[in-house]
């Protein structure tokens, strides 16, 4: 129909500004991508206009020459801030488009590459405790890090426990250099990074050298683990994973990724569904699946069977069943206490008093009509999500 002569003039336009090689057109099937919940069962197609990871014009409908209009003139606007004839606006400075593309680039490593046979990697890489400490080489560290073209996806300080030290190193633990590496390791703060880049695994393992302080010192003195050594401590100071599956594994110890099940009830579904969702982005919470449905009576008596039995329960199952409601896997780490700190206590009146920011201070009707729903615990989030969607499959 007239999305197909839109692609004809898509690819007029691809030709024209065939040197241009930052426009690029896509298209995107609304019912395969959680993301586009928002633009589901409508007819008209839509277009969205998109610089660098932020949505920045919509226009509904097929109206061939305003949509000719809009590209040209973003193609031109590109052009001369590519010049420095132009600032951008206020709207894609650079934290916006930094962490736009720090977290495509972590949630889809390949987006926007072009077909190579270098994909876009994750690694683990690690500032020990001893280096940590000198502000100005650990800086010095991280500038390193940027200048090569990786990016910093996840950080975090922590000072690792004994134990967590012998689950990291379990494989290390018979070696002679055992003792000192825990001493090292539970002695202050460790930076943890989580970074990506083309072949990263491979590269930040050339950029640290050999694995010893000594050999580095003696085999490559430019290597990191060489430059950045600490006086008189034998082991060195930085870590880089293994292999691409050592990373995936590396990454998971120190950013465990949880699913909880989350649910806008049917009241709320209908009248602040946007607002909801938008709590939800701003929290940092990946939608991994959503879907809208009317509870039965029975699955909303299976959802809330602890309660059977008490007074308010035909009253709640009435709630939950008169509409449809939103229903998705939220991931994140530690997502399944998150969601309820961001859901805020059962009784609205208790959330106004002691969680004014939450979602069911600002969005409840009453105490049964509560907006939101969150599994209680990890074992209730993957049975209840087991329960509404199968079997799942989402790392
Ligand atoms: P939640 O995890 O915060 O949703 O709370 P629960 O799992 O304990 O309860 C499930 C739902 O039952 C709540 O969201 C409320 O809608 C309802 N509910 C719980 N306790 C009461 C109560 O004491 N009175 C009434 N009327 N409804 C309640």
């Amino acid at each position: 129909g007239p999305c197909k002569a839109v692609v004809n003039l898509f690819r007029k336009l691809k030709n024209e500004f065939g040197e241009d090689d930052g426009l690029h057109f896509a298209v995107a099937e609304a019912d395969s991508i959680p993301t586009l919940q928002p633009f589901r069962n409508k007819c008209e197609p839509v277009f969205l206009f998109c610089v660098n990871g932020k949505i920045i014009t919509i226009v509904r409908g097929v109206n061939a020459p305003l949509i000719s209009k809009k590209i040209t003139e973003l193609v031109q606007e590109e052009r001369e801030i590519a010049a420095g004839q132009k600032e951008r606006d206020e709207v894609l400075t650079k934290q916006i488009v930094e962490d736009a593309s720090r977290q495509l680039a972590f949630f889809f490593p390949n987006f926007g590459i072009k077909r190579t046979d270098q994909k876009v990697e994750k690694t683990l890489a690690l500032i020990r405790p001893s280096l940590l400490k000198e502000r100005r080489r650990k800086y010095s560290v991280l500038q390193r890090i940027k200048d090569d073209g990786f990016k910093i996806a996840m950080q975090k300080e922590i000072i690792l426990s004994e134990e967590q030290t012998r689950e990291f190193y379990k494989e290390h633990e018979n070696q002679d250099y055992f003792p000192v590496l825990l001493e090292q390791m539970t002695s202050g703060p460790t930076l943890i990074l989580a970074l990506t880049r083309e072949n990263a695994v491979a590269h930040w393992r050339d950029l640290l050298g050999p694995k010893t302080v000594e050999e580095a010192m003696k085999e490559n003195p430019n290597s990191l683990r060489a430059k950045y050594a600490v006086n008189n401590i034998p082991i060195a100071q930085l870590h880089g994973s293994s292999t691409p599956d050592d990373a995936q594994k590396e990454l998971q110890f120190f950013f465990p990724q949880e699913h909880t099940l989350a649910l806008i009830k049917p009241a709320a579904a209908k009248k602040h569904k946007d607002d909801i969702m938008q709590k939800v982005k701003e929290a940092g919470f990946t939608i991994s699946k959503i879907k809208e449905e009317a509870l039965t009576h029975e699955m909303a008596t299976q959802f809330y069977k602890d309660h059977k039995g008490k007074p308010f329960f035909e009253h709640l199952v009435t709630c939950m069943t008169e509409g449809p409601s939103v229903v998705m896997i939220l991931t994140k780490e530690n997502a399944v206490e998150e969601w309820r700190q961001l859901m805020g206590p059962t009784d609205p009146e208790v959330a106004k008093v002691t969680s004014p920011e939450s979602i069911r201070a600002q969005f409840a009707q009453d105490i049964l009509s509560n907006a939101v729903h969150g599994s209680s615990n990890r074992e209730h989030a993957l049975e209840s999500i087991e329960c509404v969607f199968g079997e799942i499959d989402i790392d």
